[in-house]
């Protein structure tokens, strides 16, 4: 198997007819240890429903780094571009390495410019909230801008004090001398795009409704233009198919994605109060990591999340969590979110059938009481471990 996947003109992707070969970056810390659970039932499950899917490692973060001398080799990028949709572990990051972050530069260099993370509870995980199963929403966060966007300066450097005295002379902004000083860059460009996948993912999938998340009460010019250019793309690109929420009521409406909005610290009360009433999300960057934890919370934790990072024909499908290196190598942690993200990857490649296999197995381990240290110890049960627990959700696909 050699021939990459292709993306047709809607950004989906199309499988080769023999079957699709997946560049995986194992990762650091945990990494090994989730994917050697993981890989038997994205296998197996790729099998029962028919489909040839192989793996080809890649490398990038401290193994790259003891192999080729660099955290992110050139030739796992190119590698990630040629073959468009990939799967990764969690890596670490370097520290005095020169590099912010490696996630980030891989998001920045592929220009992966949507963070997506479906939030939706598997029966049995023990969670914090009464009724988990009301929250089934999936996350679109920019994650190019914003303050994430990595330019600041630490107080007192030259660059800090020369923007303070811009600020100063040019547009009466008074910032108290000696301040470190970050920018917050959000355009057009960068939000429109990401509303746009959101919304032709939620069409796709038949949600009722499209929420803007932002913080526009306050950052007007910043999130509020979020919030604009998100109704406006709405309005422009998908007029016929969606309604804004002031208009849903009408009769006739009723066929029509709703679009709407909500102030992010609301949202953050009405994702604990009222989740079944919100289906997609659409956020600037650092509203959607709070937020994405904090679903992630109510569905089980880190460990029960999956994750993508979407842009235009390339996708890496990732776990949530960090290389929770206290953990690294003693066959502990949960793989689940590994396990989640193959899934959902399987899902975008097409195969729903071998994802619902996952997705049902995964419910009746749980159900079965077989859980990690991290979900046994909040139900009082002896915990597995993650190889046990992958080999369990491996025997029960079916
Ligand atoms: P972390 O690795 O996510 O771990 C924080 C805590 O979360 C762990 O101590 C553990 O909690 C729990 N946890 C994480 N993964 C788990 C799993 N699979 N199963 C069960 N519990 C799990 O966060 P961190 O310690 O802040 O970061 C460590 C490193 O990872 C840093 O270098 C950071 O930059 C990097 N990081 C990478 C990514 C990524 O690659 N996408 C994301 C975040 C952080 P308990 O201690 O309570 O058991």
């Amino acid at each position: 198997m050699s021939s990459p996947i292709a993306f047709d003109g809607q950004n989906r992707p199309v499988v080769p007819e023999e079957g699709a070969l997946i560049p995986i970056i194992v990762g650091d810390g945990v990494g090994p240890d989730i994917w050697r659970a993981t890989e038997p039932v994205l296998a197996k499950a790729a099998r029962l429903s028919g489909h040839r899917l192989e793996f080809m490692e890649v490398l990038a973060g401290e193994e790259a780094h003891r192999r080729t001398g660099q955290y992110l080799p050139g030739e796992t990028l190119e590698t990630l571009r040629k073959y468009r949709v990939a799967l990764k572990g969690p890596l670490a990051t370097p520290v005095g390495g020169g590099l912010r972050s490696l996630n980030v530069a891989i998001r920045q260099a592929l220009d992966l410019y949507a963070c997506v993370r479906p939030i939706k509870w598997i029966p049995g995980v023990p969670s914090p909230v009464r009724r988990p199963d009301k929250a089934d929403m999936v996350i679109f966060r920019e994650n190019t801008e914003d303050v994430y966007a990595g330019l600041e300066w630490a107080a007192g450097t030259p660059e800090a004090e020369s923007l303070i005295g811009y600020a100063a002379d040019r547009l009466k902004a008074r910032i108290r001398p000696g301040s470190a000083v970050g920018l917050k860059p959000m355009s057009e460009f960068g939000s429109k795009r990401l509303v746009r996948m959101a919304l032709s993912w939620a069409l796709a999938e038949g949600r009722p409704n499209l929420t803007l998340v932002h913080k526009g009460n306050i950052m007007k010019y910043t999130e509020g233009a979020f919030r604009a250019w998100g109704y406006e793309v709405a309005r422009e690109e998908f007029g016929p198919l969606t309604v804004p929420e002031a208009e849903a009521a009408a009769p006739g409406e009723e066929k029509r994605l709703v679009v709407k909005d909500r102030i992010a610290d609301n949202m953050f009360m009405q994702s604990l109060l009222r989740p079944e009433e919100y289906g997609v999300l659409a956020m600037p960057n650092l509203n959607g990591d709070y937020l994405s934890d904090c679903l992630a919370g109510q569905i089980g934790g880190l460990g029960m999340a999956p994750g993508a990072n979407l842009g235009d024909g390339l996708a890496v499908f990732e776990a949530t969590h960090g290389t929770a290196p206290k953990y690294a190598g003693l066959d502990q942690v949960n793989p689940s979110s590994l396990i989640l993200s193959g899934a959902f990857m399987l899902e975008f490649l097409g195969w729903g059938e071998a994802a619902g296999r996952i997705r049902r197995a995964l419910e009746t381990v749980v159900g079965q009481k077989v859980m990690t240290y991290d979900l046994a110890r909040l139900a009082g049960l002896r915990p597995v471990s993650c190889s046990e627990f992958g080999r369990a959700v491996a025997d029960c696909l079916g």
